[in-house]
């Protein structure tokens, strides 16, 4: 539970305090009508690293916050520009990234209650109960205080994002698996190896066998 000092309001301005409350909103300011946040946040705002996904720029966040009791539902889209490795030829490359996400924040789960542990203590084999979350479509994440963390969601989100075979163009010519050379700029000097034909194998396999 974190103490934040006089940063109250979300209101009109842009000063870079009002940035720091796109990322941790507070669970009383999302009002019976919930609550819009828009803004940009930066690779460094959301913990994403170069080892992650890569940008170029910051990214547009858009979310709308609802509350349900003390659930929180959090939809919205991100869109910026990303710089992705080709899996074919290698070659680092802008790519726009936009997704919409829908997750939910609930309370951080508590320790068994005491009433719980001592329902029946005839049955003591029996293990713990255990409160499991809704199996939903949504992701669920928490929050424990007065406030949610949404850049770590906001992370994990953009990761999830990334496409598993990034291509810089559908017709990439990649590379040459001799010379190494990106053959989008161009064929190589090396002589093409006519590929060992597998029917040729299979017939002179019948062959012997006869
Ligand atoms: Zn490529
Ligand atoms: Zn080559």
């Amino acid at each position: 539970m974190s103490e934040r000092d006089g940063m109250k309001a979300w209101g009109a301005g842009a000063s870079p305090e009002i940035m720091m409350d796109l990322l941790t909103p507070h669970l009383a300011d999302i009002t019976a009508d919930g609550l819009s946040l828009t803004g940009d946040v930066t690779a460094d705002e959301i913990g994403l690293t170069g080892a992650d996904t890569q940008l170029e720029g910051s990214l547009a966040v858009g979310l709308d916050l609802t509350k349900f009791e003390r659930t929180i539902c959090v939809t919205g889209v991100v869109e910026g520009t990303a710089v992705r490795e080709c899996v074919r030829c290698l070659a680092p490359f802008p790519e726009p990234l936009a997704f919409a996400l829908r997750v939910v924040y609930e309370p951080e789960p508590k320790a068994v209650p005491a009433a719980a542990k001592r329902m029946d203590h005839r049955k003591r084999a029996v293990e713990p109960v255990e409160i499991e979350p809704d199996e939903t479509d949504d992701e669920i994440y928490h929050y424990a205080g007065d406030h949610l963390e949404l850049a770590p969601m906001l992370r994990e989100q953009v990761i999830l994002s990334d496409p598993m075979h990034p291509l810089c163009k559908l017709d990439c010519a990649g590379l040459c698996p001799q010379c190494g050379k990106n053959l989008n700029d161009g064929r190589c000097a090396c002589q093409e190896e006519a590929p060992a034909n597998p029917f040729q194998a299979l017939k002179s396999l019948k062959t012997e066998q006869k």
